[in-house]
C-alpha cells in the first residue's frame, strides 16, 4: 500500500522534534551536528532568536492579504536588496524554482517585447540544477530529473561543463538568455571560475544575450560575499534567490534590472503567496543580519577556518576524500566511493550531511556556526572515515 505522503523522497530513519543554532534533537534525545541546515536554507540556525521574534511578531499582526493590496514588507525587503545589489527591481516568490519559472518568463518576455519574439532559447549547462517545475526540469535537462515527463519545454541548449568554444557556438541570434550558477549546488559543489563569469559576461554583452545567475543555493552570504557572483567582479541582467533569503521560511526572489524586467508588466506574472507579509517581515530580518559587513566577514574567517580543517582531513584519509571544493561555507568533499555512503558513515556519529552529483558530500553549515561547531564537524567526519575505511 502506497505511504500517506507521496513517497517521491529516500528519507533517512530520523526525525526532528526541535533545534537550536546548529543542532538539532531526536524525538530520543539524540543530538546531531547539521552541517546542511536544510539543504542551504537554515542560513543562522535554528529557532534564530531574532527570527523568531521577528516571525511572532508579524504573525501577530498580519500574515497574508494577497497582492491585490500594497504589502509594506515587501516594499521593505526589495528596497533592501535593490540597495545591496545590482538589481532594480524585485519579485517574490515561495521558492526557487519558481524564481527561475519567471527568470525564464522574463527573458523570453524581454525579447517578445523587443520586436524579436524568436529569440526565446536558453542556454544552461549539464550538472545544473534550477528546481523541478516541467519548465526548471527542461532548463536543466538531466535525463534522472526529465525522464517520462515529457513533452519536455523548448527553447534550451544543453551545453557541457566548461566548453568555452561550444558557449561561443551556441550564442546566436536566437539566444535569449545563458541560465549559470555560480557555483553547481545539487551538480557537485562545481564553481565556476572568475574568469570564465567574467567571459560569460563579456559574450553576453557582445551578443545582446541575457545573462542569469541561480544563486539560489550560492547567494545570500553562503560564500561570504551577500551575493556570490560579487567575487568575479561581474553582475547579472537576472538573478534568482530562495533558500536562505528566508532563514527556514519559504521565501524566493527574481531580482533584475529595469532593461531586463522592462517586459514585465502589470498582469503579466503574479503570485498569490508570493512576497506575503509573513515571509517578507523575516526575509528582511535576514537580509539586515547576513548583509552587515561584518558578519560577512565572519563567514569568510569560518570558511579560512574550516577549509584548512577539511584539507587536513582530506590529507589524513585518501582513501576516502579526494579534495576539498567550493567557496565560503557552500564546501564539498569530494569522495572515493558513493557520498551516501560517507553520509550514512556521519549519521552513526551524530553529524548531519548532504549528498550531491559527482561523488560530492555537501556542508553547507549555518553561516553563524561556531569554530567550535565547525572543528566538531570535521572531528565527526574523521570517525566517519576511519569507520568506512575499517569496512
Ligand atoms: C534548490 C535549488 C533550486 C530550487 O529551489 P526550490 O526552493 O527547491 O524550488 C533552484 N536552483 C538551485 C541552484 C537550487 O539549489
Amino acid at each position: 500500500m502506497i505511504a500517506s505522503v507521496l513517497p517521491t523522497y529516500n528519507r533517512a530513519p530520523l526525525a526532528f522534534v526541535k533545534g537550536a543554532g546548529s543542532w538539532l534533537e531526536a524525538a530520543d534525545g539524540r543530538r546531531f551536528l547539521d552541517m546542511g541546515a536544510g539543504i542551504a536554507v537554515n542560513a543562522l540556525g535554528h529557532s534564530n532568536p531574532d527570527l523568531v521574534a521577528t516571525l511572532t511578531e508579524q504573525a501577530g499582526k498580519l500574515w497574508h492579504v494577497s497582492n491585490l493590496y500594497q504589502i509594506p514588507e515587501q516594499e521593505a525587503l526589495a528596497d533592501k536588496l535593490v540597495a545591496e545589489s545590482f538589481a532594480d527591481t524585485v519579485f517574490f516568490t515561495n521558492s526557487g524554482t519558481e524564481a527561475a519559472e519567471l527568470a525564464i518568463k522574463m527573458a523570453r518576455k524581454y525579447w517578445y517585447e523587443k520586436g524579436q519574439p524568436e529569440r526565446i532559447e536558453i542556454i544552461t549547462f549539464e550538472g545544473a540544477f534550477h528546481g523541478r517545475s516541467t519548465g526548471a526540469i527542461a532548463a536543466a535537462g538531466s535525463e534522472k530529473m526529465v525522464k517520462g515527463f515529457g513533452p519536455l519545454m523548448p527553447g534550451f541548449t544543453h551545453l557541457k561543463w566548461g566548453d568555452h568554444d561550444a558557449l561561443r557556438a551556441a550564442l546566436t541570434d536566437k539566444t535569449a538568455a545563458v541560465m549559470i550558477e555560480p557555483i553547481q549546488g545539487e551538480g557537485g559543489i562545481r564553481v565556476v571560475p572568475d574568469q570564465c563569469l567574467k567571459g560569460l559576461r563579456d559574450l553576453c554583452d557582445e551578443t545582446g544575450a541575457l545573462l542569469i545567475f541561480d544563486e539560489v543555493q550560492c547567494g545570500v552570504g553562503r560564500t561570504g560575499k551577500l551575493f556570490a557572483h560579487e567575487w568575479a567582479g561581474v553582475t547579472p541582467d537576472i538573478m534568482m534567490v530562495a533558500k536562505g533569503i528566508g532563514g527556514g521560511f519559504p521565501l524566493g526572489a527574481v531580482l533584475a534590472t529595469e532593461e531586463a524586467a522592462s517586459g514585465m508588466v502589470a498582469g503579466s506574472h503574479g503570485s498569490t503567496y508570493g512576497g506575503n507579509p509573513l515571509g517578507c517581515a523575516v526575509g528582511g530580518k535576514v537580509l539586515d543580519i547576513v548583509a552587515d559587513p561584518a558578519f560577512l566577514d565572519q563567514v569568510n574567517a569560518r570558511a579560512g577556518f574550516m577549509r584548512q580543517k577539511l584539507e587536513a582531513l582530506v590529507a589524513a584519509h585518501p582513501a576516502t576524500f579526494e579534495a576539498v571544493r567550493g567557496q565560503g561555507l557552500m564546501l564539498g568533499l569530494k569522495c572515493t566511493c558513493a557520498p551516501a555512503d560517507v553520509v550514512n558513515a556521519a549519521y552513526a556519529q551524530n553529524l548531519l550531511t548532504v549528498p550531491a552529483a559527482d561523488n560530492v558530500l555537501r556542508l553547507l553549515p549555518a553561516l553563524n556556526i561556531s569554530e567550535a561547531d565547525l572543528a566538531e564537524a570535521v572531528a565527526r567526519l574523521d570517525a566517519a572515515a576511519t569507520q568506512l575505511e575499517q569496512g
